[in-house]
């Protein structure tokens, strides 16, 4: 599923195809993706604007037209990638967006369906992301304190706290883990015995792993791709995720592996303490 820095690398891909670009016309192939709009008004809405910038807000790709007028604000869930018009065709497109100047579509693909679109005025996309999204890690409004504070009273395993998107953006299955690894906290530590000192290092260590991560194009487990076909390299420099019975690349113990917060997790048993963060 991608994360952070899959949307990031997603991001950057899609920017030099479609900013300053006219969109000439959308095809909307899958009515679910932007269910409960009609997708004909979706088609129409989109047509003729221009797209002025593409940012990222959490894991929400936000497509600026017009200035921001408009927004086309894409979720890409469970599999949905983009696919630019040099790339074969892939095998499940929802969505195309013809723009002018480009040879061909750039293809929205996305085999589980689970990717969502919203077509909003800038005010409304920014009502809805200030609903459900906490800060982003990457910004300066997020820090120890601000982790610290979402902590306190919360029984919850620290691993749940860290995947909550109001909590902080972005972050799923594998940078939580990657990020405690480093940190040197036990994802299942209860998120009130987080220490302030401990705070420190996770969020250090989130930065970290997410800026490493962009910088090799994020992560390609199974079938996420960056928009001119490229593979992620991150999957290569993993610290923890999915490593649960191979031996720790810092100390050599046996990883140990649990479902934690409804999700599969690794973590060292020596260099992540059990209690007491070190
Ligand atoms: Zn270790």
């Amino acid at each position: 599923m991608p994360e952070l820095p899959e949307v990031e690398t997603v991001r950057r891909g899609l920017e030099p195809l479609m900013v300053g670009r006219v969109i000439e016309r959308v095809e909307v192939l899958d009515p679910r993706l932007v269910q409960p709009v009609d997708p004909r008004g979706v088609e129409l809405a989109l047509t003729g604007r221009e797209v002025t910038a593409i940012d990222r807000r959490g894991k929400y790709l936000v497509v600026e037209l017009d200035d921001g007028e408009l927004v086309a604000l894409h979720h890409l869930r469970m599999t949905g990638s983009f696919a630019a018009p040099t790339q074969p065709v892939p095998t499940h497109v929802r969505l195309r967006y013809h723009l002018a100047g480009l040879p061909g579509p750039i293809a929205y693909n996305d085999p589980r369906r689970f990717g969502t679109l919203h077509v909003d005025d800038a005010d409304g996309v920014r009502r809805y992301l200030d609903a459900r999204l906490g800060p982003e890690p990457l910004g300066d409004d997020w820090d120890a304190a601000a982790l610290h504070a979402r902590t306190r009273g919360r029984a919850a395993p620290l691993k749940a706290v860290l995947l909550d998107q109001r909590v902080v953006a972005g972050l799923g299955n594998i940078y939580v883990d990657e990020a405690c690894f480093l940190a040197g906290v036990r994802p299942d530590l209860s998120a009130d015995r987080l220490t302030r000192a401990a705070a420190e290092r996770l969020v250090t260590a989130v930065r970290a792993r997410l800026l490493e991560a962009i910088e090799v194009g994020g992560s390609t487990l199974r079938d996420y791709r960056g928009v001119e076909g490229e593979v992620g390299g991150m999957q290569e420099r993993f610290l923890a995720y999915g490593r649960a019975g191979l031996p720790c690349l810092r100390c050599g113990t046996t990883m140990r592996g649990a479902r934690i917060a409804g999700r599969g997790t690794s973590w060292c048993p020596r260099c992540q303490p059990a209690t007491r963060p070190r």
